[in-house]
């Protein structure tokens, strides 16, 4: 058998030489580099580092070490993340819609809403769930429909980014008012694709120069003016426009190459969630990695649920929700909080431990943390 060389040994280890001298000293054995070690310290040294020793006849010290637990474990790591990115396919894009009061955010939801074929074709009823899906040019997009709610901002006091694209709505006659300069505030806070949507295109007094102008001031000049801001003139109100809009939304989700994984264990964020009587606690989720499936057990800080039934903004059942879909989940054990994050675990039993435990860990905390992330005052950007 070849001798075990202190050097080598250190760099069959992946460690610094010196390092290894200092652990050889602390074992009692004083070598220097070009020393040799005998074999029972050197699997001892291994055993320590996660390595199994064995010694071959030929070749340097560097192939003398089998491929340890650790190694192994790195590997298998390896092949996960690979298999990640071989799962990872295109998933549509999740977009808000911000700015001023008045200026049309809910009238402009509304003319996306109406310029969906497929949810006309289904004949289901418009159910305000907080967010909603349309399909424009066979692909889907999600939109935040959450008036009052501040979710936008909720979610990114827990730092959770549920959204792609901010779509900044002004009106053509206003112009940037304070509440569209505080809702570009926060869309570049939140580190979102910016679009500008330029409404009321129909009224007399629209100035569409003059917002393009305020644009540049505020360095997200327009695209036709040298900059980077997909721009569309609208009018929400006689539905002109939209299906630009939604043309470049596309076409943003392209750049952006948005993808997930929807063959893993589904988690997402809550967007809202009420108690109605007959059906108990609800919540309107977005999944944003893997995909929900009815009779999935999910936990959400204290509180989880075994999905009994989900609903699609159309009040219709679904049995599946793939990344960037929003449903209405029902079978929760009491309403989890808008902007926290949830994901499935293997059974209901794992689910109610780990909201316990999260409840637990709340009651511990009451009264010596601050628990609620201060809400901000941008009610009114929906
Ligand atoms: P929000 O406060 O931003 O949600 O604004 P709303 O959607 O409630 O719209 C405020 C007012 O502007 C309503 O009276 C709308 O009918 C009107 N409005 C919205 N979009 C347009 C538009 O494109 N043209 C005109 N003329 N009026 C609009
Ligand atoms: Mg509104």
């Amino acid at each position: 058998k070849p001798p075990i060389i202190v050097r080598d040994f250190a760099t069959a280890l992946g460690m610094k030489p010196f390092k290894l001298i200092s652990e050889l000293m602390e074992m009692g054995i004083f070598a220097s580099m070009n020393q040799a070690i005998d074999e029972p310290v050197a699997i001892k040294v291994g055993e320590k580092h996660g390595f199994q020793l064995e010694i071959k006849h030929r070749g340097e010290a560097a192939q003398q070490i089998q491929q340890s637990a650790k190694e192994k474990a790195k590997v298998k790591e390896q092949a996960a993340a690979e298999a990640e990115v071989q799962n990872l396919a295109m998933r549509p894009p999740v977009v808000c819609i911000l700015g001023h009061v008045d200026h049309g955010k809910t009238s402009l939801l509304d003319a996306i809403r109406k310029a969906d074929v497929a949810a006309g074709e289904a004949g289901g009823i418009t159910q305000h769930i907080g967010a909603y899906q349309i399909e424009h040019s066979e692909r889907k997009i999600t939109f935040l429909d959450t008036p009052g709610h501040a979710a936008f901002t909720k979610m990114r006091a827990r730092g959770a980014d549920v959204t792609d694209i901010a779509v900044l709505v002004v009106a053509a006659d206003d112009g940037f008012m304070p509440q569209t300069d505080e809702a570009l505030k926060h869309a570049q806070n939140a580190g979102v694709t910016l679009m500008v949507a330029i409404n009321k295109m129909d009224v007399k007094g629209a100035n569409i120069e003059r917002v393009k102008q305020q644009m540049q001031e505020r360095n997200i000049a327009p695209e036709d003016w040298g900059g980077e801001t997909v721009t569309v003139p609208v009018s929400a109100l006689k539905g002109t426009g939209i299906t630009d809009l939604l043309d470049m939304i596309l076409l943003q989700a392209d750049v952006l190459e948005l993808k997930a994984n929807a063959k893993t264990e589904a988690s997402g964020i809550i967007i809202e969630s009420q108690i109605e009587v007959g059906r108990g606690p609800l919540a309107t989720v977005i999944v944003q990695r893997g995909t929900l499936r009815v009779g999935d057990s999910i936990v959400c800080g204290p509180n989880w649920a075994k999905v009994r039934a989900m609903f699609d903004d159309q009040g219709k059942n679904i049995k599946e929700a793939p990344p960037s879909t929003p449903v209405r989940v029902i079978g929760w054990s009491g309403a989890p909080d808008s902007g926290a994050e949830f994901k499935s675990v293997k059974n209901a039993r794992e689910a109610e431990n780990l909201a316990e435990e999260a409840e637990h860990l709340i009651r511990k905390n009451t009264g010596t943390t601050d628990a609620a992330p201060k809400e901000v005052s941008v009610e009114s950007l929906f």
